[in-house]
């Protein structure tokens, strides 16, 4: 069934150069490096606060994967961690921790950062709806409380992570799998307090053992718990007993864009969350005082919508180890899948040769091993002033699973953006940027060599 919408004006709200869509990993990278390059920036976010996953679902560790490799992130990604660390440092107590950010600091250390750089930030700005004219978007439609308004912008990049400006659009998308289009678990995380510490690394990093205790209960049948879930990682463990982040609670089936969907994984990770809380604080040293100090405030997802762009980058290329003339990033080859299939985790065989059908994949990165990401794939099909960024870049469903990490989200983000501005200078669209130049931007800013192809980089 369908209403028509009486034709209605919308007031413009405002024009730019650059318009980024979602305050996440890719889009603070996108409009940092947008702005750098002197063009106008406006970022539009949902939400009340920037850092897309990482804040809004407690993803505080994000390249844990990374420790004891010879990788490490790149441009802006390195920049905002260094300077984070040196505005708040670490109060993670836990041995051997890799960088880790405290979200509710990082909310307002971005807030800082993008003011300070000239980036013109726009929150609980949801986009849901684009004007075209000819072949263009002519102005992305926000949402707001004093209703919808129209930003006009030259350039527009989507970072939404689902891909909702390119899906409004019309731009042709996947979603999950080929065979039945089903994503990833989402997770709502959970965050203790009244953690003893002191027991808990009394005899190394206890949070660890935790984890790997509860994954061989979950294997042996003895949690009993409804969610089929058998890892429990954990983020910080602090001196005020804080554990910042237990990433436990999936919901399986949930299309990430469908709200009935949505409700029921909101409603449902709640309830695990409340199960895991009880089960961690009756079976496990440590956990007797605490309480539930929050949940993260919406449900998050590893994966939803992924453009169609001018090349899909595929798991065999990642693989391979292929060169592509047009590199914008280069990234440790390290894939995290969860099954889409409850019920399934026990079996999978735990590589990408599953195909992540079978059984999570989970592949940690071995020697220098990479993958190359190539500039055709933030470019959209059909449209001359859309690139998009992050987890929502056209590639297959494995390939997302290395593609959607959080560095690589803000290293995909910092191409678009510089894209973007060099657009703007020549007057070109996307598919016209000299991409020697794109390489050589990124490359000055810190990325590794990307030019070279091979092995031996
Ligand atoms: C539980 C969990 C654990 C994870 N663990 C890790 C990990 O350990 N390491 C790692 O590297 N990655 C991890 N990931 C993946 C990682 O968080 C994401 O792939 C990454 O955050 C993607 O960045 P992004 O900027 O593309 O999208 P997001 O982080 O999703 O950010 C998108 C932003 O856009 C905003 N937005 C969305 N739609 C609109 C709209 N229509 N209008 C306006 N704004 C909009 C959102 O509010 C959000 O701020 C994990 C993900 C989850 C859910």
């Amino acid at each position: 069934m369908f209403i028509t919408q009486p034709q209605k004006q919308i007031p413009v709200r405002q024009k730019t150069q650059v318009l980024v869509v979602g305050g996440g990993p890719a889009g603070v990278g996108a409009a940092l490096a947008a702005s750098r390059m002197g063009a106008q920036t406006v970022l539009l976010e949902k939400r009340g606060f920037l850092g897309g996953n990482v804040t809004a679902c407690y993803v505080e560790t994000c390249n844990y994967f990374m420790r004891g490799t010879p990788f490490s992130p790149q441009g802006i990604a390195r920049e905002i961690e260094d300077g984070y660390d040196r505005e708040y440092p670490s109060d993670d107590l836990r041995p051997g921790a890799p960088h880790r950010f405290h979200s509710e600091y990082l909310k307002v250390y971005l807030d800082d950062l993008l003011a300070r750089e000239g980036v013109d930030v726009k929150l609980h700005a949801f986009v849901n709806d684009v004007i075209l004219r000819d072949n263009r978007i002519d102005a992305v439609i926000i949402q707001t409380k004093q209703g919808a308004q129209a930003i006009q912008a030259d350039l527009v990049i989507d970072c939404t992570g689902d891909g909702d400006v390119a899906f409004a659009a019309g731009i042709p998308f996947e979603q999950g799998r080929d065979t039945d289009h089903a994503c990833q678990p989402g997770t709502v995380s959970l965050r203790l307090a009244g953690a003893d510490a002191g027991l808990l690394l009394s005899g190394g990093d206890g949070l660890r053992e935790c984890s790997q205790r509860f994954h061989e209960e979950y294997r042996s049948g003895q949690t009993g718990l409804p969610c089929y879930r058998q890892d429990l990682p954990y983020g910080r463990l602090t001196r005020a007993g804080i554990i910042s982040y237990v990433n436990y609670s999936c919901a399986y089936g949930i299309d990430p864009t469908d709200i009935d969907d949505l409700s029921r994984g909101e409603r449902e990770c709640r309830h695990y969350n409340l199960d895991i809380y009880r089960y961690m604080k009756a079976n496990y040293p440590g956990f007797s005082r605490t309480e539930i100090a929050s949940m993260s405030p919406e449900i998050g997802f590893r994966d939803s919508r992924r453009i169609q762009g001018l090349y899909r980058l595929t798991i065999e290329d990642m693989e391979a180890q292929k060169h592509f003339e047009d590199c914008i990033a280069v990234y440790p080859r390290f894939y995290d899948m969860l099954t889409p299939d409850p019920g399934m985790l026990q079996a999978g065989d735990g590589n990408v040769a599953g195909r992540g059908y079978q059984g999570h994949i989970y592949e940690p990165v071995q020697g220098n091993r990479y993958f190359e990401v190539p500039y055709r794939s933030l470019i959209p099909v059909n449209l001359d002033n859309l690139l998009v960024a992050g987890r929502c870049i056209s590639a297959g469903h494995v390939a997302e699973s290395g593609v959607r990490a959080i560095s690589l989200c803000v290293m995909t983000g910092q191409a678009a953006g510089t894209a973007a501005s060099l657009c703007l200078r020549d007057s070109v669209p996307p598919v016209c940027v000299p991409v020697s130049e794109l390489q050589a931007l990124l490359m000055a800013s810190g990325f590794l060599s990307l030019t070279k192809g091979g092995s031996d980089r």
